[in-house]
């Protein structure tokens, strides 16, 4: 037991970032973290298998569906929930870790997941990342070309379900730019 450290001033808030499938969230904040590597970004758990180019324990931690059980009975998870099939969940211990050391925390999880942040985190901020229009979420959702035609239609069966809880966040960032949602997010985690 070494000595502890001073808690900052201000406990950053925890900020997440939600929206349909497709919408552009990981654009946004791979694009933010670029130019701001001091915004951390929990790396979830997944079920998922790993796309092209993905790594573990940067872009998630890949887990088989025996960890993934093991992470929830434990009440490792701030939050899980199912999607398109496949689980993910927020390691809670880091997320925690952080904001106690004054680090502003990013989650970028799905609308199920946002949920149980508001009630577990209701101090946190809730934004929601909407398409400029539906036909341009299917335009985005359908070039991504990584998945498989029924996988792209379980996600827009998703999306048109996650387009209608924009009422529930505190905040709706239109992606029309990339840079400036980048922006406004940077701003509303008082980054800038
Ligand atoms: P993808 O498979 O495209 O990487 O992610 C699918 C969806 O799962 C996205 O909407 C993404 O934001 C969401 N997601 C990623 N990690 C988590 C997490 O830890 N918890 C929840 N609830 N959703 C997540």
């Amino acid at each position: 037991r070494g000595t502890t450290p001073e808690p900052p001033d201000v406990r950053p808030r925890l900020t997440v970032l939600s929206g349909p499938s497709g919408v552009g969230k990981s654009t946004v904040v791979a694009h933010m973290r670029k130019e701001h590597p001091e915004v951390w970004l929990s790396v979830s758990a997944t079920t998922r298998k790993p796309r092209p180019g993905e790594k573990h324990g940067v872009h998630y931690f890949f887990v088989s569906d025996e960890e993934m059980d093991k992470l929830i009975a434990n009440g490792e998870l701030l939050e899980w929930a199912e999607f398109a099939g496949n689980r993910y969940g927020t390691p809670r211990a880091a997320v925690l870790e952080h904001l106690d050391s004054g680090v502003p925390v990013l989650l970028e999880i799905d609308l199920q997941g946002a949920r149980q942040v508001r009630e577990t985190m209701p101090e946190g901020r809730l934004l929601f990342l909407a398409p400029p229009s539906w036909d341009e979420l299917v335009r985005r959702l359908t070039g991504r070309g990584t998945e498989p035609p029924e996988v792209i239609a379980r996600r827009l069966d998703a999306a048109k379900i996650e387009l209608a809880a924009e009422p529930e966040f505190d905040m709706t960032l239109v992606n029309t730019s990339v840079e400036d949602v980048a922006r406004e997010l940077l701003a509303l985690m008082d980054v800038v």
